[in-house]
């Protein structure tokens, strides 16, 4: 009977320490049907969401991240992050609020657009933002995330002036001199939240829908950024963004694309990625079928072959000496990234 006690003392203090020395960082891209909904889990299991995909379908989106919140142990949203106030971006938080409990709401402030239908999306986000604390980020901002911490890069067109303490930043990028710039599209694009993730070594960075030209003002002349590990291409991988100067300059390792069949996923910004000389692989969350659909990594890596309704997604399992293990939801199928050499 005391040998029972005790083992099970014992197996309750390793459990504690396991939870307290152990755990790593966890990443869910899902698949929202060219939307973005990225759930990031600390190492201290609190919930980070980067926006919520897609209003309507039946609540389609907010099933689809509840599913990867119970995947991951989870039972509510301590962060809710929405980077611009687009449809994609911005619609399924109601929809998610009427499923989980969100504590706190994060975003750059007042939508910028004013035609109807984005008014409309926009106040169903406010009528349950008023139900939770409510923060607006600015470039500069910075936050704890468990072990790591959150670096706000760009929001509301500010960005940030100075590098991040970390490899690679502080650098003269190359190329920035002959850089071409883009129109911009005045739109809450250019508003999008951006950051960088830094977990131990482990460094990932989500741009939301930030434009070529303010994705070139974080690296040139020097590189604010500095080396990123996993990237999620800004903007769906859309023809408007994706700047190579940029995309060069964070010497990504692995990329991963949030494109629906016929949204985002265009084959130049994804031939910039893949010319990296950095990168070692690419995943997308859904298949592209656009110019004949030859512009597509290997069925393996790609979360949803086809739009679909069962939850999908590509999981990222960090640890904080840098390497990282993605696996595919759909087939399981999985690969790990060691070190940077
Ligand atoms: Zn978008």
């Amino acid at each position: 009977m005391a040998f029972a006690r005790l083992a099970l003392a014992v197996s309750i203090f390793l459990s504690l320490v396991s939870g307290v020395f152990a755990q790593d960082l966890k990443i869910y891209f899902i698949d929202v049907d060219g939307g973005q909904a990225t759930l990031f889990v600390s190492d201290s299991g609190e919930t980070l969401l980067v926006d919520a995909g897609w209003a309507g379908h039946e609540n389609r989106d907010a099933l689809k991240i509840a599913a990867a919140v119970k995947d991951a142990g989870a039972s509510r949203i301590d962060w809710m992050l929405t980077t611009h106030f687009h449809a994609d971006h911005v619609g399924g938080v109601a929809q998610l609020a009427g499923i989980l409990p969100i504590r706190t709401f994060l975003d750059h402030g007042e939508n910028t657009e004013t035609s109807p239908n984005s008014v409309r999306t926009y106040e169903g986000y406010l009528a349950v933002r008023e139900k939770g604390a409510h923060k607006v980020l600015k470039a500069g901002d910075r936050f704890a995330f468990g072990s790591g911490t959150v670096h706000v890069v760009s929001s509301r067109k500010g960005l940030i002036a100075r590098p991040l303490k970390a490899p690679g930043a502080g650098r003269k990028t190359p190329g920035c001199a002959e850089a071409v710039e883009k129109k911009g599209d005045g739109s809450e694009n250019e508003m999008s939240i951006g950051f960088v993730l830094d977990f131990g070594r482990f460094r990932a960075m989500d741009l939301g829908d930030l434009l070529w030209n303010e994705e070139g003002a974080l690296v040139c002349p020097e590189n604010k950024i500095g080396d990123i590990d996993l990237y999620l291409t800004t903007h769906h991988g859309s023809k408007p963004s994706g700047n190579p100067v940029m995309v060069n300059a964070i010497r990504p390792r692995v990329a991963i694309t949030n494109g629906g069949a016929k949204k985002g996923g265009d084959p130049g910004h994804w031939n910039a990625v893949k010319a990296v000389p950095t990168i070692e692989d690419r995943w997308q969350l859904q298949k592209s079928v656009l110019e004949g659909g030859v512009h597509n990594v290997a069925d393996e890596k790609i979360a949803s072959l086809v739009p679909q309704v069962e939850p999908s997604w590509i999981k990222v399992v960090a640890r904080k000496d840098g390497s990282f293990t993605v696996t595919n939801s759909r087939n399981g199928f999985s690969a790990s990234y060691g070190q940077r050499r």
